[in-house]
């Protein structure tokens, strides 16, 4: 991981050769998956990465590891300094009002039973318990005020809601304990078109305001490119390159990337029709039967003996890292 060893020490979240092994059992026994290899990035107070990558890539099973939801077989993850793969007990729960989840499918995270004014009351009942109810009910409004709910709203139960709105419920619970970090998985899949760009207008606009860190994951690679500062991009668990949002979509350098890029539905027409042939082929190997060297090189229109033999490092390349034995060789 040379090229990426030195942290920047403005980094808020600095992530260390994270590797994540689900035990998964197969023809009667068991069997080790790695859905996340040697994965490293930061991420800069008030900075939006964006990961991406095919579904099974390990972009879930990053945030969950971050989140404690599943544990990492090694690896750091050092937030402000700490490692919050080492944090055990009341330090993790402490630990745990500074990063925030927001889900792909909103309604399905809110209990039924509540009303949103308790939905959004309890991260506070939890987490800030000196609070007075007067106090912890003006914080509420502010919370639903900030993210376009009305009064009105609070005194209703979530299936009253439109997925979006359910989805304003979401970012609203995440955002009252005043996070630092926000994990946003999938954040806009579930919600329809028309909405979606409300959502993601309000997303930007929030992170922007309160100075939040996001790791905003999803498949949509324009709503990467809406949303994000860099982008991290993903196959097999591995990292295959990581740029700026304008130098990936203008200059990327990994084969995988520009495949999925050509993958992604342009809507301008004119691209559309200049766009070269089919973009991936194939099917995603199963973790359990990764490739040898390069994880991508089974589908790689640029594979060469050496792909198969050697791991390749991230290293710089132009503005990108990227791990690629051939990246000088992708032309623009
Ligand atoms: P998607 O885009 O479909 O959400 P993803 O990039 O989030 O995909 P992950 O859900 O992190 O991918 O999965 C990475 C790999 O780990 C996949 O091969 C997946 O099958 C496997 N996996 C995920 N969760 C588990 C689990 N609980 N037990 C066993 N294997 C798992
Ligand atoms: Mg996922």
């Amino acid at each position: 991981m040379n090229a990426a060893a030195a942290p920047d020490p403005s980094a808020l979240l600095v992530v260390r050769e994270l590797t994540v092994t689900y035990r998964v059992s197969i023809r009667g026994g068991h069997a080790l998956l790695r859905a996340v290899n040697d994965v490293s990035f930061e991420l800069a107070r008030g900075e939006t990465l964006g990961l991406v990558g095919e579904s099974g890539s390990g972009k879930s099973t990053i945030a969950r590891a971050l989140l404690r939801l599943v544990p990492a077989e090694s690896g750091v993850a050092l937030f402000h300094g700490t490692d919050l793969l080492a944090l055990s007990g009341a330090s993790l729960q402490a630990m745990r009002r500074h990063l925030q989840l927001i889900f792909q499918d909103p309604l399905a995270s809110l209990d039924p039973r509540m009303r949103i004014a308790d939905i959004l009351a309890e991260p506070l009942r939890v987490f800030e318990p000196q609070l007075t109810g007067r106090q912890r009910q003006q914080r509420v409004l502010a919370i639903a005020r900030a993210v376009g709910l009305a009064a009105a709203h609070l005194h209703r139960y979530p299936h009253e809601f439109s997925g979006g709105q359910a989805q304003r419920i979401g970012i609203a619970r995440a955002l009252i304990i005043e996070p630092e970090l926000i994990v946003c998985d999938e954040p806009l899949s579930a919600l329809d078109v028309s909405i979606k760009s409300q959502i993601s207008n309000l997303l930007k606009d929030l992170q922007r305001e309160l100075q939040l860190s996001l790791l905003f994951i999803s498949h949509d690679l324009a709503a990467v490119r809406f949303s994000c500062d860099r982008v991290l991009v993903l196959y097999l668990g591995r990292v295959m390159e990581t740029a700026g949002c304008d130098t990936l979509f203008s200059a990327a350098r990994h084969p995988y990337t520009r495949a999925l890029m050509r993958a992604a539905p342009i809507p301008d027409p004119i691209a559309a029709r200049k766009r070269r042939s089919a973009p991936l082929e194939g099917e995603v190997p199963s973790p359990l039967f990764a490739p040898s060297g390069c994880v991508f090189r089974t589908r790689c229109p640029m594979a060469v003996e050496r792909c198969a033999r050697e791991i390749p490092l991230l290293r710089q390349v132009g503005a990108s890292l990227v791990a690629c034995h051939r990246a000088e060789e992708v032309d623009d």
